[in-house]
């Protein structure tokens, strides 16, 4: 099929056309899928907009971030579940155009023997520095300036293949192997060559380093999202560097015209090539990327402005405080709906109906639970209240008042996603800010927690938040023996718990036991202590040097 065929097909079926022509061939067979296996409501769900799409994917525990996946690769996971919840009853799904695609599900013989030549080929071309060959072997063809998302796609699909829990026992170079790929990734999604991972064990807490070239980089344009203000403008009397932790994730800003508060993931951005809006992830910041929109083929960075010494040391002191009181407030939250669920009765809807019906009459609810219609105060004395509730049948009104609802209910619901996605890249962004170690991952909520599992090849399954965290510190203690020699020399010595004053939370005797835990895990260190007193003292010790190290055995 010629392109331009590709594209008319696509345009007749209101898909978009952009793309390489593998991407939209891809796009054909999804939609082909599409029709097959349908939403409930009888709609292709290529015809979902990105609000909906993301529901459909939450609503059945998928991930659903399209900053970090296409829009194919999110609706093609959508339509495999639906296909599976239709029983997958409906053969012949399989398009002769088919494209691409990572190998799904790999098991049995024949698959370990392909696991084992791609880790020795991830060895040999990581030992070589070859880092874009190696994280081309799963995927697309990648390279420094592909975007964040891509990257990370083959690095996840690679890690899932040879993974050393699966291959030890096969491959007796696994975990090198396993070490080359984290590398590579790490190496190729930074902006500038020496990760974190070859600077050794990170001497000062500083956070990353953010000299880099502002060559072929741009002061790009953001909005408000809700009254399209553009923030900071030059008489906003916003100081220049407050565009870095914008674009960072760092800082949330309100709208100087409708106070609305938005941060970098919620914002509208502008491509400062074409000025058409595109989709901005902060891990972007300091790489170099292109808009994605059809007719734009250039590719631009970020600028980077200084940031005088006292603002970044007043901001890391401000964002450690910020991101302890959000941690607190996530588990008293957390608690609270615990104790909830226990209290709450098994409610039906009808009953719920019943009893809104009787607040209403009552006076206790403003609007008629059945039609929507709000009586005047005055007029809102129960009899009267009584009476439009018996006159209240025409199904019609009912329709539209329930749909009123489910739409202000989506709106809602929609509304708390984007904020919950910018406060996820806020608290990713805040512990890269404060040196991204992992002895201060005990600032992470649980979803980010994850993300660092599985960009470290730790297991996540059946473990809780401090298991989490401990088999994180173990195995950045095992990286940091394997990659310096110098460090074995020191290793009969007990591994670094990388303990500091950095590290810890700012004021240890404000948490709770719980939460001194956690700190404790994400130091390698088992306490023994059962008060909070008790643990703190043991912290105090393992910082100022003791006899007897309390580590993980
Ligand atoms: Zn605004
Ligand atoms: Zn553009
Ligand atoms: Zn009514």
């Amino acid at each position: 099929m010629s392109l331009a065929a590709l594209k008319k097909q696509l345009k007749e079926r209101g898909l978009s056309q952009t793309g390489e022509k593998a991407d939209l061939l891809r796009r054909l067979d999804i939609y082909a899928k599409g029709e097959l296996h349908k939403l409930s409501d009888g709609r292709n769900a290529c015809a979902l907009k990105a609000g909906e799409l993301r529901k459909e994917l939450a609503q059945r525990g998928l991930p659903c971030d399209l900053s970090i996946e296409s829009r194919d690769e999110l609706l093609a996971r959508l339509i495999d579940s639906l296909k599976q919840e239709n029983g997958g009853s409906a053969g012949g799904d399989k398009q002769s155009g088919e494209v691409g695609g990572g190998g799904d599900g790999v098991d049995g013989g024949d698959d370990d023997m392909l696991a084992v030549d791609v880790a020795r080929q991830v060895l040999m071309l990581g030992q070589g520095g070859d880092y874009d060959s190696l994280l081309s072997l799963a995927g697309a063809r990648v390279s420094r300036s592909s975007p964040f998302a891509q990257l990370r796609k083959n690095y996840l699909n690679l890690a899932r293949l040879i993974h050393p829990d699966k291959l030890s026992s096969k491959f007796n170079e696994a975990t090198k192997a396993f070490q080359e790929l984290v590398r590579a990734f790490e190496a190729l999604s930074s902006p500038e060559p020496p990760p974190a991972a070859e600077t050794g064990k990170r001497a000062k807490a500083q956070g990353p380093a953010l000299a880099r070239s502002n060559a072929n980089c741009f002061r790009t344009r953001v909005f408000c999202p809700r009254c399209s203000a553009e923030w900071a403008t030059a008489d906003a009397g916003v100081e220049k560097y407050e565009y870095n932790f914008m674009m960072q994730g760092i800082k949330t800003f309100c709208c100087a015209r409708c106070l609305c508060e938005f941060g970098c993931v919620t914002a509208t951005h502008r491509c400062p090539l074409c000025s058409k809006p595109f989709e901005y992830h902060p891990n972007d910041y300091h790489r170099m990327v292109s808009c994605g929109n059809a007719k734009c083929k250039g590719e631009f960075g970020f600028w980077l402005y200084p940031v005088p010494p006292r603002v970044e040391k007043g901001l890391r002191d401000e964002l450690k405080k910020q991101q302890e009181a959000a941690m607190k407030s996530r588990e008293a939250a957390m608690a609270r709906l615990q104790r909830a669920q226990r209290k709450a009765p098994s409610w039906s809807a009808e009953q719920a109906k019943k009893q809104a019906e009787k607040l209403f009459v009552r006076g206790l609810i403003d609007s008629c639970p059945r039609c929507g219609f709000e009586p005047p105060r005055s007029e809102a004395d129960s009899d009267s209240l009584k009476m439009h509730l018996d006159g209240c049948t025409d199904a019609r009104k009912h329709e539209l008042h329930r749909r009123a609802v489910r739409d202000a209910e989506e709106a809602a619901t929609k509304k708390r996603a984007r904020e919950d996605a910018q406060g996820e890249a806020k608290n990713l962004a805040a512990w890269q800010f404060l040196g991204g170690s992992t002895e201060s991952m005990w600032l992470l909520t649980d979803t980010q927690l994850a993300k660092q599992c599985e960009l470290r090849g730790v297991n996540v399954e059946g473990k809780d938040r401090d298991e989490l965290l401990a088999a994180l510190a173990a195995a950045t203690n095992r990286k940091a023996l394997t990659d310096g020699g110098q460090t074995g020399a020191s290793a009969g010595a007990g591994v670094s718990t990388g303990l500091t004053v950095d590290s810890l939370p700012s004021n240890l005797h404000s948490m709770n036991l719980r939460q001194l835990k956690s700190v404790c895990a994400a130091h390698g260190i088992k306490p023994k202590g059962t008060t909070p007193d008790e643990v703190i003292k043991e912290l105090e010790r393992a910082m100022y040097g003791s006899s007897e190290p309390l580590l993980l055995e």
